[in-house]
């Protein structure tokens, strides 16, 4: 489907612009972020879920929604007569959909051209591997299991459902009991080791490749089952599960980073190959498994902002080494927008 255009303004005065965003995720940061940058900012929520963004004090405007199916023409309206530019976050894709997003006119930071390339795991793959990462192996058919694997479903919200298998036996098993009518999945080798997310940032003004942050998740149960002995485990059959709750952050080995801001550079450059357009731009996040060999294994690309960032809204160990403020990523965000606008270069950071 052809994407739309976004209607641009010519002036380069960013408090003539408003940054939007959905009252979800790492709406806060995004919204602190622009205000601390000198913009105007906007949160749009869905009845229910306004009261953090009362509490904190960091939202100017605020739309209310009943249910986010009914993002309609109208919305958008509202959007493109307040000049607001909307910065996606994970829960702005899962409620408003993909194709949705593709055909809004309202101005979109980041590239809407990745957004094909990393929901969809087989292409999402083929553009990770052309960039050189490591990924983990992944097995056609069920049959084909010879060690352990994680079970994932497609769209599966915050890592819900997915489960570990040893054998094509046990797969069937749980799949047939829980999931009997879910046919969409991918069965990637298990990888012993710490998941690390690591947030980077290529501003195409600035031309340059940083790194913001790191984080680990804390997920239910996955960070529970340890709590209680192997042999009450395995009394209380309890199959492991990522929901993700929160967020904690890490400050990675110094010796890793090398690696790390090459593997960012070169997911940077083979987007622009692999995707199209404009390629890779903004936020986004390389979510991996560090082995005790010190093997990186990216699983997923996050090709937007993401919560694991949301523990550095006062800026991470890093930033602060960088930047003479608190750079939280959604700070980071507005100042790519607030360059971008005063250098006339608005269209360079829009998708
Ligand atoms: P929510 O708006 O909290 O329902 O989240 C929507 C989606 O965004 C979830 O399905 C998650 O995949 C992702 N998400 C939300 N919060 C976090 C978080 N703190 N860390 C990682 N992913 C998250
Ligand atoms: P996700 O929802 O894709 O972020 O993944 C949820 C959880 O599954 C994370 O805690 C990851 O550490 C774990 N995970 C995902 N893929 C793998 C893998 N191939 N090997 C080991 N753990 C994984």
């Amino acid at each position: 489907m052809a994407k739309a255009k976004p209607i641009l303004s010519a002036s380069t005065n960013p408090k003539d612009f408003v940054i939007a965003t959905i009252g979800s995720h790492s709406a806060l940061q995004i919204l602190k972020g622009a205000r601390d940058e000198g913009m105007r900012n906007l949160v749009i929520c869905k009845k229910g879920s306004e009261r953090p963004y009362q509490s904190y004090g960091v939202a100017d405007e605020m739309i209310v929604v009943d249910e986010w199916e009914n993002w309609n023409e109208k919305i958008e309206e509202e959007l493109i007569k307040r000049n607001a530019i909307i910065i996606p976050h994970g829960s702005f894709i899962a409620y408003i959909g993909h194709e949705r997003v593709k055909k809004m006119n309202v101005m979109y930071y980041g590239t809407k051209d990745v957004l094909e390339w990393e929901s969809d795991r087989k292409k999402e793959r083929v553009w990770l591997e052309k960039a050189g990462l490591k990924l983990p192996r992944v097995y056609d058919t069920p049959e084909d299991i010879e060690k352990p694997v994680i079970v994932k479903f497609h769209g599966a919200g915050g890592g819900f459902g997915y489960f570990i298998a040893k054998t094509a036996e046990q797969f069937h098993e749980v799949k047939d009991r829980k999931y009997p009518h879910e046919n969409d999945f991918v069965l990637q080798e298990y990888v012993v080791g710490v998941p690390l997310y690591i947030h980077y940032f290529y501003s195409p003004v600035t031309g340059e490749l940083e790194i913001l942050s790191f984080d680990k998740r804390y997920e239910s149960n996955a960070d529970s089952i340890g709590r209680i002995r192997a042999e009450d485990q395995l009394a209380a059959n309890i199959h492991t599960s990522y929901t993700i709750v929160g967020n904690i952050p890490v400050v990675v080995r110094e010796s890793l980073l090398p690696e790390m801001f090459e593997m960012g550079d070169r997911v940077v450059e083979t987007s622009r190959e692999v995707c199209g357009g404009k390629g890779l731009f903004g936020p986004f996040c390389l979510e991996t498994i560090i082995t005790r060999k010190l093997e990186i294994f990216v699983f997923e690309i996050s090709a937007r902002i993401v919560a694991g960032t949301n523990p550095f809204i006062e800026g991470s160990p890093y930033t602060a080494l960088k930047y003479d403020v608190p750079m939280s990523t959604g700070r980071r965000i507005a100042r790519d927008i607030k360059q971008a606008i005063e250098q006339g270069r608005l269209e360079d950071v829009l998708g």
